[in-house]
């Protein structure tokens, strides 16, 4: 049987991922309505892994003998400024949550719960990775300013980019 305390940090993380995937869902509708439809591809394809991670949070829980309870989900911003201001704020939720996970791992490691240390080491390889693609993107944007061609050739590049 999984600790309270880790099982009420679980639970809570459950509604995190879904608030990502939530918060990237408003951004893709965002750059949709902008007629820039790679953004809005990219964006769709995490807040569809967002779910991917909210689930597999659900699964162990199951599998631990714990209880899911599902928290209400915060409505996201709509409006998000410039696109780099929209990827910085990709990157610094994302920073987010990778101290949330930390959390949890600390958590579990004070009640010696060695599975879900385990089961987080998944989610502490994937932030790696989910830091590093926002941060690309932060770049990119950089580099373009104010330039439409080459907002334009940034957002055909993404439109073509597989989910990782
Ligand atoms: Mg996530």
């Amino acid at each position: 049987m999984i600790d309270a305390d880790v099982q009420d940090a679980i639970n809570t993380q459950i509604r995190n991922e879904y608030y990502s995937s939530y918060l990237y869902l408003s951004m893709s509708a965002y750059c949709e309505s902008r007629n820039f439809p790679g953004f809005a591809s990219w964006l769709r394809n995490q807040s569809d892994e967002e779910l991917v991670h909210a689930m597999k949070f659900f699964d162990y829980l199951t599998d631990r003998g714990g209880r899911v309870v599902l928290e209400s989900i915060e409505q996201p911003p709509s409006e998000f400024g410039t696109f780099l201001e929209m990827f910085e704020e990709v990157l610094e939720h994302e920073r987010e949550i990778t101290g949330m996970i930390n959390n949890i791992y600390d958590l579990a490691t004070s009640k010696n719960d060695q599975a879900t240390l385990v089961m987080l080491h998944w989610f502490i390889e994937e932030q790696v990775e989910e830091e590093k693609s926002a941060e690309e993107v932060v770049e990119q944007l950089k580099l373009a300013g104010d330039n439409a061609a080459a907002l334009l050739i940034i957002d055909r590049e993404l439109a073509s980019r597989e989910s990782e």
